[in-house]
């Protein structure tokens, strides 16, 4: 994996390339994204606190538009 040119200080929070601060001077540190994964580590915990599975989270479902006015022959 490509290392991260973005640096960012540790002290003032500045933004640069280089591993000093263009603005006071300090260390700066590689500015890492956020870690993001397709696999939710947090799926099961998620399900959990919405209940899933039960007749509220069915509820809360987006329901497939039915048209009821027209009945079929
Ligand atoms: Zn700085």
């Amino acid at each position: 994996m490509a290392r991260q040119k973005l640096q960012r200080c540790l002290s003032c929070g500045s933004h640069g390339l280089s591993t000093t601060c263009p603005d006071c001077g300090e260390s700066a540190q590689a500015a890492a994204p956020m870690k993001w994964s397709p696999e939710d580590p947090q799926a099961a915990r998620r399900r959990q606190r919405q209940d899933v599975g039960s007749e509220q989270w069915l509820e809360s479902l987006p329901k497939a538009i039915v048209n009821t006015d027209s009945e079929e022959e």
